[in-house]
């Protein structure tokens, strides 16, 4: 199977093709004007990912120049901020409710063990900051509902999901469909994750895949820190794709996989004519 796998990625390789050759640029998204420079300090540290194929000085002044708004800050949203402020992102916008709990540690890497019973946004700001002092973090010691999401979508260049509860995700797709902001939604449940990357634009949108709350969803559910570490990685690339513009993202595209077996699906998504939140946005 490896063996296969290995011929076959050579022969595409070989071939010049892509895995998804039907994929396009995202015209709706492009992405944020750069800063105007970078300074020494930046230009050491960004170093080794500005050598990163199509990203550049260009890439990282872009990434410097934006701000992503991250739904909950947990297991998920916890390793997003993190890659996002190791990254060079200029501004996050997180909202995250509750103090710190000890069943938050096994997968919760912003909070630790010194701050049970503390704020969890206030050791999120923390230690990103210890990572990036350069970084602006605006805490918001909530979950995101229509409100908030109605005020913070307009205000940052990408929306990352990374919220237990369906009803947080919704607000934020359903305002990110009106004020057009790409929108990457990560998820995840026991071994397995899924992807997937609305564009500006919508159609589709979140709704088109997920239209109500399912009714077996529960706000508890089996996770290793692994598992959502793994998707939340993904989604943080998914960010910075978008803000600096280069690659593909998985626009029109869901990506499920599960670790146990190490299997990784895709499959297509299309907008649905009757959805209820992106059929009447242009
Ligand atoms: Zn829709």
């Amino acid at each position: 199977m490896l063996k296969s796998l290995i011929a076959e990625t050579v022969r595409w390789q070989a071939n010049g093709l892509r895995l998804n050759p039907d994929l396009k640029t995202m015209l709706d998204d492009l992405p944020k004007t750069p800063a105007e420079s970078l300074t020494d300090e930046e230009k050491a540290t960004y170093q080794w990912q500005m050598w990163t194929t199509d990203f550049g000085e260009i890439g990282q002044r872009r990434l410097k120049n934006s701000s992503v708004l991250i739904s909950r800050c947990g297991g998920l949203g916890s390793v997003v901020a993190y890659e996002l402020a190791a990254a060079g992102v200029g501004r996050l916008v997180i909202a995250h409710a509750g103090n710190v709990k000890h069943s938050d540690l096994n997968r919760q890497l912003l909070m630790t063990h010194g701050w049970l019973g503390k704020p969890r946004i206030e050791t999120i700001e923390k230690r990103l900051k210890e990572l990036n002092p350069r970084l602006e973090v605006v805490p918001i010691a909530s979950n995101l509902d229509d409100e908030l999401a109605e005020k913070w979508v307009p205000q940052v260049d990408v929306c990352v999901g990374a919220a237990p509860m369906f009803q947080e995700r919704f607000a934020m797709n359903d305002a990110c469909v009106r004020h057009r902001k790409p929108y990457v939604n990560c998820a995840m449940y026991d071994t397995a994750a899924t992807i997937s990357t609305f564009s500006a634009g919508g159609k589709p949108c979140l709704r088109c895949l997920t239209p109500e709350v399912p009714e077996h969803w529960k706000r508890e559910f089996p996770v290793f820190g692994a598992t959502s570490g793994t998707v939340a990685c993904m989604g943080a690339m998914e960010a910075i794709k978008l803000l600096a513009g280069f690659g593909q993202t998985l626009e029109r595209r869901v990506l499920h996989f599960d670790l146990r077996e190490m299997s990784f699906q895709e499959f297509s998504l299309d907008k649905v004519e009757y959805c209820s939140v992106c059929r009447n946005h242009g």
